[in-house]
């Protein structure tokens, strides 16, 4: 018989009650101004956004892993707050704006220009939407550009166009408010620390092992905003109409799209992740809202 200890993990007693409550007490999120669609669909399917704007009862709900990475990336949004609000007393967070009648949200922080120079004299960004996402260790390393094998940094990707999507919609929001926005201020933080050793190798500092920051400004994120506002938009409205939006994604700053299908062999992210996965493939032929789901 092996003198080595084995242990397998056992069903959990006490590790996974706080997990449960959580599942237990989830609702669904309102939209910001009660608005059919929410800035966080930036870039997203929009066979998705319309079954959300018709109301359609989730047919996937989040699992229970989903649970567990949302909360974590809640409680960590309100620690950063919570730490600007102290430096930055002026800063502002989760402020509800609207584009339009279809689409609301509310953005991470915002931070009027003066407060920013008078603590930095050389701060020339203007007034900012600050934008924090949290992620994995995988999607950290091609944001900030490390190359794991190589123990190298190569050319970083920066944030997710998704992401400076999102954050430009609640800068258009806000300036639509009346207050002036020049740029937006990315947060990165990962879920695991780049290691030390690593980080030696690859000449990584301290705290770019678990967070970055980009500063994206006005002439990237104005224009793409402007073009997935009017996505959108234009989404909502067919779903007005009783239409089914095309089940496409934007797929970069540009505004290009893809085209997808839950049916592939293999399926895109997206679909893989969609909590109308089952409805979706149900309406599979379907160009028009079917009569059930019509408002
Ligand atoms: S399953 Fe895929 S194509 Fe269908 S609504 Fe969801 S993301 Fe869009």
């Amino acid at each position: 018989m092996s003198d080595s200890l084995h242990l397998f993990p056992v069903p959990p007693t006490l590790t996974d009650l706080y997990l449960r409550e959580l599942v237990r007490d989830s609702v669904p999120k309102p939209t910001a101004l009660g608005t059919p669609a929410r800035y966080s669909d930036a870039g997203s399917c929009g066979r998705a956004i319309g079954y959300a704007a018709l109301g359609v009862t989730p047919t996937n709900p989040m699992d229970v892993p989903g649970h567990w990475v949302t909360n974590i990336g809640t409680l960590l949004h309100e620690k950063v707050q919570e730490a600007i609000g102290r430096k930055y007393p002026e800063a502002e967070f989760e402020i509800p704006t609207k584009l339009g009648d279809h689409i609301s949200g509310s953005c991470d922080g915002y931070l009027d220009e003066a407060p920013l120079v008078a603590t930095n004299p050389d701060w020339t960004w203007g007034s900012v939407v600050f934008e924090l996402k949290t992620m994995g260790a995988y999607g950290y390393d091609k944001q900030i550009g490390l190359k794991r094998r190589a123990r190298k940094m190569d050319e970083p990707e920066g944030p997710k166009y998704q992401a400076i999507l999102q954050a430009g919609l609640n800068a258009l929001g806000l300036i639509e408010s009346g207050k002036p926005v020049d740029s937006l201020v990315m947060g990165s933080a990962s879920m695991e620390a780049v290691s030390i050793q690593l980080a030696e190798s690859a000449g990584i500092d301290d705290t770019t092992r678990v967070m970055a920051e980009f500063v994206i400004p006005d002439g990237v994120w104005r224009g793409p905003a402007m073009v997935e506002k009017e996505r959108i938009t234009r989404i909502v409205e067919s779903v007005n109409e009783n239409i089914l939006p095309d089940r496409s994604v934007v797929v970069d700053l540009s505004g290009n799209l893809d085209y997808i299908d839950p049916d592939a062999s293999r399926p895109a992210w997206q679909c893989t992740y969609c909590k109308f996965k089952d409805r979706c493939l149900q309406d599979r032929s379907e160009l028009t809202v079917p009569v059930e789901l019509r408002k």
